[in-house]
Formats: C-alpha cells, structure tokens, sequence
C-alpha cells in the first residue's frame, strides 16, 4: 500500500490527528544537513521512482473514506528537483481532484506553484518549511532547496489564488536559526498556521551537523549533553525547549497567526499540523 496511516514509530510527543501519508519519491536531494530520514532511508539524498505508482495509487483511491486527509510527503519532499521534469506528484495532484481526495502538502520548494490551478480545486492546504529567511544561512542547512524567498512567493501566489496556507519555521537551531526567528517570521505573516520545532538530532545528523557547522556544534552540543534523549533523538534541555516554545507562540499570536507545535511535549491549536485548514 502506497497510502499508509501517518504513524511517526507511535511517538508518544506526536500531537497530529489521525492521517494518511503518501511519499510520492523514495528519497529526497533537498539533502538537509539535520535530515532524519538517513536514519531510516538507505541513500536517502538520493531520489527515485516508484515502480507503477500512479496505478496503483488509482486501485487505492478507490476504497479511499473520503472523510479522510492524506499529507504529502513525510518521509520526503513531494517537490524534489526531478519533480520539474517529471511531473509525478502533479499526476497524483490530478488522481486526487478525481477521487476527491482531501490533502495536506509540504514542502521546502517552490516547484508547487506550477500546481496552483490543480490545487485550487481541491480540498487542500500547503504548507512550507523555512528553517531561516537568511539565503545564506538557508544554503548551507538545505543546499539543494530553491532559497526560502521563492517558496514564500510561491506561498503568497497560492494565497491569492485561495487556498488556505501555512508553514512549518523547522527545525529551529539556538545560535542559528533561533538569531533570525523575527525576521522568518515577519517574512510568513501571510499564513494562516506556523508550526514550530526545535531540532532533534539522531547520531547520523549529529555527525553531519558537527562537520558542517563545526563552530555551532561546539556550542550547541554541550547543550544537547545537558538535554534528553527521547525516542531515539537527542533534545535540547527542556527548559530552554519550552522558553524558545513560548517565545514562539508568543510572537506567532501577535501576528494573528495560529500556533503549533511538533514533538515537543507543549501545546498546539488548532492542530500541530495545519490539517485544521484542510476544508472538511
Ligand atoms: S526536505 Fe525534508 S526530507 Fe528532504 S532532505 Fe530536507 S529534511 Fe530531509
């Protein structure tokens, strides 16, 4: 089955109600330094294709509860670069307007604008993720992503073409990202929902993190030695985890927007997710 029920290993710190997802690619080039998808994914940068995926995903959708929501993708981007030339998600946009599927996307590119007239009609909110506004900072975490100011025009122009949006400021980085939270912020003010995280690293980002950002790690890591470690991550202390979760929300309020939160043990509402904007 392509389209599974979205069970994050039971993590008892997942928040998000009852879903499917769909990964349209195995793999995903975004090639974030903090990914933890290699944990569980061989070649995990790497993008391919699923052998008969389309037809497949036909035979699904026709027993699929309508009622239900499907987000695209978890455990990839439904936007790599290859998406351009291929086209796949767009023909899985175009399966779900014909079985009328709801659905919640995701991603880090701004390939999706291509998609407005499809998704426009469909019962669907889409979301990005923009870790930081600051291009260079963007480049080094996720160096094949287009940079976070085309995903949020591309965000803007689905807007306008009404459809509910919202995004994902994840994972948040103290001595990083956390410097440019204001400004990422004041760059979405436009969505309706944000979502907040701060990073957990597994050993094999952890690894990637200190030899790409050797200086931040020797600060950041003695605060992770200080932290938790649940479900196979490593958190940063909860103290300093709930500061950044309250400052966050606090500033999201402000602007009208609504708040989530994603595995950290602290509130959300609506939804953690987004899913709330997804019209019934
Ligand atoms: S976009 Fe998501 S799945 Fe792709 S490399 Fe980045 S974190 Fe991993």
């Amino acid at each position: 089955m392509y389209i599974r029920p979205f069970d994050p290993w039971k993590s008892r710190l997942c928040t998000c109600p009852f879903k499917y997802t769909l990964n349209v690619y195995t793999g995903c080039n975004h090639a974030c330094v903090y990914c933890y998808i290699t944990s569980y994914i061989p070649n995990a940068f790497q993008v391919r294709v699923k052998e008969g995926l389309l037809s497949k995903l036909e035979r699904e959708l026709r027993s699929f509860d309508r009622r239900n929501l499907i987000a695209l993708s978890y455990s990839s981007d439904p936007y790599p670069t290859v998406e351009r030339e291929l086209g796949i998600t767009r023909k899985v946009l175009e399966l779900f307007k014909r079985h009328n599927v709801r659905c919640l996307i995701l991603t880090k590119s701004d390939i999706f604008k291509r998609d407005i007239d499809i998704l426009s009609e469909l019962r669907c909110a889409v979301g990005v993720t923009v870790t930081t506004i600051d291009e260079g900072k963007a480049r080094l975490l996720e160096p094949n992503a287009p940079i976070p100011k085309k995903r949020i025009n591309a965000l803007k122009k689905a807007k306008e073409a009404g459809i509910p949006v919202y995004a994902r400021i994840d994972p948040i980085i103290p001595f990083y990202t956390w410097e440019d939270f204001g400004e990422t912020l004041e760059a979405l003010s436009f969505v309706s929902h944000i979502t907040v995280s701060t990073l957990k690293l597994k050993p094999d980002s952890k690894r990637r993190m200190f030899a790409k950002f050797p200086d931040l790690m020797e600060k950041l890591w003695p605060l992770y030695e200080q932290g938790e470690r649940m479900e196979g991550y490593y958190y940063l202390p909860r103290a300093l985890r709930m500061q950044i979760m309250r400052e966050a929300e606090r500033k999201i309020l402000e602007r009208g927007i609504t708040f989530g939160s994603c595995r950290e043990g602290y509130h959300s509402f609506p939804s953690c997710d987004g899913s709330h904007l997804v019209p019934p």
